[in-house]
């Protein structure tokens, strides 16, 4: 989309936010366009900026990926990881069925297999986070992936009020600040620990808190939801052929097949993009 790279210090499509500030929920920030890049064309001239529309699923995708290496790098560093925790995860991971395998990199680092995006929401709504963290921040971390994935599903209703799209706007700030607060109190006297760095807190995390509430709001006023413009089906669809099962191939073939039903609601899909637009 003609957008600078994310680690840019400008590195919003939709705002002038500076990387330094990505973290401050308490800035107002429009989706008027990013004036302080010096950026690139964007790909479709024709399209103006306001018609970008975020993808939902790459939210989650991106966003679950930091909560998941944040836990898995304090894992790591426990000498009994390889031993004692890593089984545990393993059979949870099975009960769960996950698709997820732990191995070591060429410089004897941990590192794990990509997760698909059924299984990342898998992870955010059932792993038992609190089992392997130890301390006062046990159940910020959980609430703090339970919350994201309840927000997540806000996020991709396909009716939502204005109502709910304002309480939607509060606690995903609060969301992003409970992620990136620092401890609370004195030194010798913590009365609240803090969960992650600033410097944690993404461009994605930035898009989810800053800007989707306004897109919400924008394409409410369309008659449109993000769904129209997920990118979900095409997951599925990789998910399955990358599962190489029969029944994944099945289902495929199916759904390219097209029943008289997905014709029409794609139809109506692309009339609504089009109004819009
Ligand atoms: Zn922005």
């Amino acid at each position: 989309m003609g957008l600078n790279a994310p680690n840019a210090k400008y590195f919003c499509l939709y705002c002038d936010c500076d990387a330094e500030s990505r973290w401050d929920m308490n800035q107002v920030w429009t989706n008027t366009g990013n004036s302080k890049s010096a950026r690139k064309p964007s790909l479709f001239l024709a399209i103006d900026q306001e018609y970008y529309v975020p993808d939902e699923l790459h939210l989650l995708l991106r966003i679950s990926d930091v909560l998941i290496e944040c836990l898995f790098n304090d894992l790591f560093k426990k000498k009994e990881f390889e031993k004692q925790i890593k089984p545990i995860i393993e059979t949870i991971f099975k009960d769960l069925a996950i698709l997820l395998e732990f191995f070591k990199t060429t410089n004897n680092k941990w590192n794990w297999t990509s997760l698909m995006g059924l299984d990342k929401k898998k992870m955010l709504e059932k792993f038992p986070v609190s089992q392997f963290i130890s301390g006062e921040r046990v159940k910020d971390i959980e609430q703090l992936w339970r919350e994201f994935y309840r927000l997540y599903n806000v996020l991709r209703r396909s009716q939502l009020s204005d109502q709910e799209i304002y309480q939607y706007k509060i606690d995903v700030e609060n969301w992003v600040q409970t992620f990136c607060r620092p401890n609370q109190g004195s030194i010798n006297s913590i009365q609240k620990y803090g969960l992650y760095r600033k410097s944690d807190e993404t461009p994605y995390m930035h898009v989810f808190a800053k800007h989707m509430p306004l897109f919400m709001q924008q394409l409410k006023a369309n008659d449109l939801s993000l769904q129209t413009f997920s990118t979900s089906r095409i997951e599925k669809n990789h998910e399955q052929y990358m599962a190489g099962s029969m029944v994944g191939a099945q289902q495929m073939f199916n759904e390219w097949t097209m029943s008289q039903q997905d014709v029409v609601t794609i139809s109506n899909r692309a009339e609504k993009i089009d109004d819009y637009c």
